[in-house]
């Protein structure tokens, strides 16, 4: 008798123990969940998170909030969820220059972005592209190369602060055309990209996602893509490496991740909206024309994103270090 109450508490606290994780998924999300964005509103990081969450937000039954909290190359907004509750209900949608290449650069950061974040999936990979000011006197690399390393002392490049993807691309690219020129860092390049089209700096390396329509409409020029195949967007710019920079490689991942803690459930949940956004038709063609490679099923669960963060911190952190910035 004795025996059999035990075994009827032991089951109770088991079947108890077993439907507490899932109860978290299951209700949720009951309210709107806030991504943070660590840039300004209007450019490439922002751009990729709205469109994701407009249709994750369909498939999760609640808004998905997209919040900017832009400054210090996205660092201030990537530490806000490291450090935010993980009840789901706090998420980031950022790039690997915030949580692999800033390692390189920043002589201590307030979070790891290994131990800080749980990976949720990728949301998309995207190749670069020099962009100048209309009217920089340089109609091809050759000359664009030139023009810079003759006007050191005056040109300028616009960049979204130390560790942001534009800092990799206009690093790597100035580093490797041996020039040192002027930084001028903003929250953001959406804003940065404003100011190139009114030409109050020299060029800036970019995600595609922001710069094309600028391209298509002539307000800028492209001169080169970071990518070792020409774009079928772009099909007369040469790749940075034909043109003259052997080796120059460099594309963007984005990924949403969680603080660390939060339930495994509700990072399934989460990831299995992203899926179905990702396959969705219309999200891809749109995405698509912007030159965003989507992930493959295989790519587009938490654990690859995991291992894409590991990777990138490989390749990324001596790259930047064989470069010869500084930390700051
Ligand atoms: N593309 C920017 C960067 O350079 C960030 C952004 O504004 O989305 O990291």
């Amino acid at each position: 008798m004795k025996l059999q109450r035990r075994s009827l508490l032991a089951g109770a606290t088991a079947s108890l123990a077993a439907f507490a994780p899932n109860a978290w998924a299951q209700g949720y999300p009951t309210k709107p969940i806030t991504v943070v964005v660590p840039f300004a509103a209007g450019g490439p990081t922002d751009a990729l998170a709205r469109v994701l969450c407009q249709k994750m937000s369909e498939h999760l039954g609640q808004q998905l909030v997209v919040e900017n909290i832009g400054g210090a190359g996205g660092t201030i907004g990537v530490n806000k969820v490291a450090k935010a509750n993980s009840d789901g209900y706090t998420l980031l949608f950022t790039h690997m220059g915030t949580l692999a290449v800033n390692i390189a650069l920043y002589k201590s950061l307030p979070y790891d972005s290994q131990k800080d974040l749980e990976p949720i999936g990728l949301g998309g990979t995207n190749p670069m592209v020099l962009v100048t000011k209309k009217d920089l006197p340089a109609k091809t690399f050759q000359e664009f190369q030139a023009y810079v390393k003759a006007n050191q002392k005056k040109v300028q490049y616009g960049m979204a602060g130390i560790g942001a993807a534009s800092h990799l691309g206009g690093l790597m690219l100035n580093s490797m055309m041996k020039v040192e020129v002027l930084e001028i860092p903003y929250k953001g390049t959406g804003p940065a990209l404003n100011d190139l089209v009114s030409g109050q700096f020299d060029y800036m390396v970019d995600q595609a996602v922001n710069v094309l329509p600028q391209i298509n409409s002539g307000n800028i020029k492209a001169l080169g893509v970071s990518t070792l195949k020409r774009l079928p967007q772009l099909p007369d710019v040469p790749t940075i490496d034909e043109a003259g920079l052997k080796g120059y490689e460099v594309t963007i991942w984005n990924g949403l991740f969680g603080p660390k803690g939060m339930a495994k459930e509700q990072i399934a949940k989460v990831n299995e909206a992203l899926g179905k956004t990702l396959a969705d038709a219309a999200v891809s063609k749109r995405l698509t024309e912007l030159a965003v490679d989507l992930p493959s099923k295989e790519e587009a669960t938490p654990e690859a994103l995991r291992k894409q963060l590991t990777a990138s911190i490989d390749k990324w952190v001596p790259a930047v270090k064989a470069a010869g910035v500084k930390p700051e």
